[in-house]
């Protein structure tokens, strides 16, 4: 699943296409949305600014409108230069933005929406999104209130994923940050400090925010995540993995460093 720095990666490649101008051209392949008249509704009015919470993504038009997008575990955004060849075929697009000689598209998108922007506020599932792990300041504060506030005895690496606590963080990076920052994630909340819950952000954060920036996409240099059995870069034991939480998913750690 795409985690907070592919969002922020994909709004950093748009910005310079879309911010500013009125779009040459919008289109919605998808059949399910060829009723919701976009195009119509959008016609006339500059993109003012892209931008992004964890996971999320927020094209804002003049008007107060505002298309959002989740790509869940299929989707993608892709920027192409007008006519070049797409990576993913024609009809997986569900959304197209043609501006200054690009196409901006989103494929396989399942969350995909126009909203106003006094909606996309008061939307529980934007609204009740935990500080984005990516923020240019992060909102420290409010996680460890969230962090709080949630089940004691959940372990820490499946609070880190719950987006109402930390928003952008996904199963590789939070895998990955408890590496680095040596903390258990099967620990629970209740026996983490807050220092510790930070440090996990703060192992992060730095490593998401150079990913973003990359100017080619590429593999994470992962220490623990994926690597069942091999040994870990710290100690040299074994990698551990196994599921976690309500959803399952497969956490990767270290028994012998991560404490
Ligand atoms: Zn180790």
């Amino acid at each position: 699943m795409p985690e907070g720095d592919t969002i922020l990666r994909a709004a950093n490649r748009m910005r310079p296409v879309l911010e500013g101008v009125v779009p040459d051209e919008i289109v919605t392949p998808q059949p399910r949305h060829a009723r919701d008249r976009w195009p119509e509704r959008l016609r006339g009015r500059a993109v003012t600014r892209v931008d992004t919470h964890g996971k999320h993504l927020f094209l804002r038009f003049e008007g107060d409108l505002v298309l959002h997008s989740h790509l869940r575990m299929t989707g993608a955004w892709a920027v192409y230069r007008h006519g070049a060849r797409w990576r993913r075929a024609p009809r997986r697009a569900w959304l197209i933005v043609r501006a200054r000689g690009h196409d901006v598209v989103e494929f396989d998108g399942p969350v995909l929406e126009l909203m106003t922007a006094g909606r996309s506020r008061s939307d529980q599932r934007i609204a009740g999104l935990g500080p984005d792990v990516l923020a240019d300041a992060f909102d420290e504060r409010r996680f460890l209130q969230r962090l709080r506030a949630d089940d004691p005895t959940r372990g820490i690496g499946d609070a880190l994923l719950d987006q109402r606590i930390v928003a952008g963080l996904g199963n590789v990076w939070k895998a990955e940050a408890c590496w680095g920052a040596a903390i258990d994630p099967w620990r629970t909340v209740r026996d983490v400090s807050d220092e510790e819950a930070l440090a996990v952000v703060a192992d992060a954060r730095p490593r998401m925010l150079a990913a973003a920036e990359a100017p080619r996409r590429h593999g994470t240099d992962r220490h623990v995540y994926d690597r069942a059995g091999r040994p870990c870069p710290r100690c040299g034991a074994p990698i551990a993995a196994r599921g976690q939480g309500d959803d399952n998913r497969t956490t990767f750690w270290c028994p012998e460093c991560q404490a």
